[in-house]
């Protein structure tokens, strides 16, 4: 272990992140991220490739102006015209790259290594002219031959370049190769050394960590890992592997690193696998009786870290894994405390629910346990209901809904247009709920149970509050627009029912869902 190193983060979200297949951000989204990756303590923002567009240079400048701490950094292909470009925009780092291995130079840059060499040198002479941070890539460096790349580490570092940077363009290199790579570069040239992988292999984040151990100062990453292909190395996964598994701190804001991952999410429309260390939904939810038991007791017996420590909180999910300790705790949380042999009870209910391939929401435990606790429904003792809802819709005509809800006893109703009739229904409900209550739709699933038109529609949902609190709740009909409006009533209530005992009503804004309630 190294002590007393601070690693470099090299933030490429808005320069490789957009180039993910489909992605294209406004001038004023790219702002939006980049002030965000500045308060999260990036060293270095890539905010764009200036040639691309007129759009692309008015969003560079745009961040180039807005006064941030990090260096802001523009891409440029080793010509004068890109140089040029990149420099208007008022940047004060440029990161030019040409090519260096034989594939590349053969059948993509018609050029020899020669003509590679000089080229690479007069594009750093020149851009150094302006007096600026210069960082220097050779593209597709893991497929370069390694003596020809100390040549090229050698002639850049002499031409003046402040740090030479180790594409692993096409995402093949192993933890290995990076290390020998980082080990070349390091044997001729004291220059900063940065790192930049691609994860085809899933590797990316293992190879930054290679070229780290190896002697890189620098790492170039993306937030949720976006990027060419398989993506880029994930910003979240390296810092937090770097700091808490080597002892290698970085700048980073470690508690904004969720908010920020959200902010990328939505503003890129990029999602993020449940599964996704870090930031995934489920990164530190426990569902099995044993994981909640040990957590309930200690967090560390089960969780690699405190998940405050990334912004966020544990969560709890009843179902088929479940144990006694986790559901009574998920039941507390709700201000429910049935007595053991109520307890005996509704786990038996959440088992079955399970075994009969059910997930069961904060909602369904909710109804399941004041049903058995209190021997009736829950609707009674619910701070929501659904008094109404009408829904007009066709072809050449906007989707409207109007919805009437009793909010703690007060009617409320709103009627909104959307993309269709399930989001038109979705505006309503958050119209009325802007007023009175942070309740924002988080995710929205869409099953049908069987295989015809008369099919049940199956709808599971996640609401969220500011705090970041979350609640599921679900919805059955043979109906989709009445089906998707119980499920998120359902889910409310359930998170209303986790926040009465320590929290008040609040006003504060709503986010507009975004994702596959579209259309619908
Ligand atoms: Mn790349």
């Amino acid at each position: 272990m190294t002590s007393g190193r601070l690693i470099r983060v090299f933030d490429t979200t808005l320069r490789d992140g957009e180039q993910t297949p489909g992605v294209s951000l406004t001038p004023q989204e790219k702002l939006e991220i980049a002030q965000s990756l500045d308060r999260l303590g990036v060293d270095v923002i890539e905010a764009g490739f200036p040639i691309t567009s007129k759009g692309e240079q008015e969003a560079i400048r745009a961040i180039a102006r807005s006064g941030l701490r990090a260096e802001v950094c523009g891409l440029a292909r080793a010509e004068k015209a890109d140089i040029d470009i990149a420099i208007g925009c008022g940047i004060n780092g440029i990161h030019v790259f040409l090519s260096s291995s034989d594939i590349h130079l053969q059948h993509q840059m018609h050029i020899t290594r020669e003509r590679m060499i000089e080229q690479s040198t007069e594009a750093v002479r020149y851009a150094k002219s302006f007096g600026m941070k210069v960082e220097f890539s050779a593209m597709d460096a893991t497929r370069t031959d390694i003596g020809f790349f100390k040549q090229v580490v050698k002639a850049v570092s002499d031409a003046g370049a402040d740090r030479f940077d180790i594409p692993d363009t096409v995402g093949i290199a192993t933890p290995q190769l990076i290390a020998d790579y980082v080990k070349a570069a390091r044997s001729v040239s004291d220059i900063m050394i940065s790192m930049h992988c691609h994860n085809d292999y899933g590797l990316a984040v293992a190879n930054s960590l290679a070229g780290v151990l190896a002697g890189a100062d620098q790492v170039h990453v993306t937030i949720n890992g976006i990027g060419e292909r398989s993506g880029n190395t994930s910003l979240e996964e390296f810092v937090m592997a770097c700091n808490n598994l080597y002892a290698l701190p970085t700048n980073t804001n470690y508690q904004l690193l969720y908010e920020t991952s959200r902010l990328v999410n939505r503003l890129t429309g990029v999602p993020i696998q449940p599964n996704k260390a870090i930031i995934g939904d489920n990164a530190f939810g426990h569902e099995s009786g044993i994981h909640t038991d040990g957590v309930l007791n200690n967090p560390s017996t089960f969780e690699p870290f405190d998940p405050s420590m990334v912004g966020r909180t544990r969560w709890l999910q009843a179902g088929k894994h479940a144990g006694r300790h986790g559901i009574s705790a998920q039941l507390r949380g709700m201000g429910l405390k049935p007595k053991e042999e109520s307890l005996r009870l509704i786990v038996g209910r959440v088992k079955e629910m399970g075994d009969r391939g059910s997930s069961v929401t904060d909602s369904d435990l909710y109804q399941i346990a004041v049903q058995i606790m209190g021997g009736g429904s829950a609707e009674k003792n619910e701070l929501v209901e659904l008094e109404g809802l009408e829904v007009v819709t066709g072809i050449k005509r906007l989707p409207t809904a109007t919805v009437k809800l009793l909010v703690r006893g007060h009617l409320h109703e709103a009627t909104e247009v959307g993309s269709g009739a399930v989001d038109a229904a979705v505006n309503a409900i958050q119209k009325i709920f802007s007023n009175i209550e942070t309740v924002r739709l988080k995710n929205y699933r869409l099953e049908a149970l069987t295989g015809d038109s008369g099919a049940v529609a199956d709808v599971t949902v996640e609401v969220e509050d500011d705090a970041g609190h979350t609640a599921s709740g679900r919805g059955m009909k043979r109906d989709i627009v009445v089906a998707s409006v119980e499920a998120i009533v359902a889910g409310t209530n359930a998170l209303l029912a986790k926040k009465q005992d320590t929290e008040g009503i609040k006003v504060l804004q709503t986010e507009k869902p975004t994702g596959p309630i579209e259309g619908l």
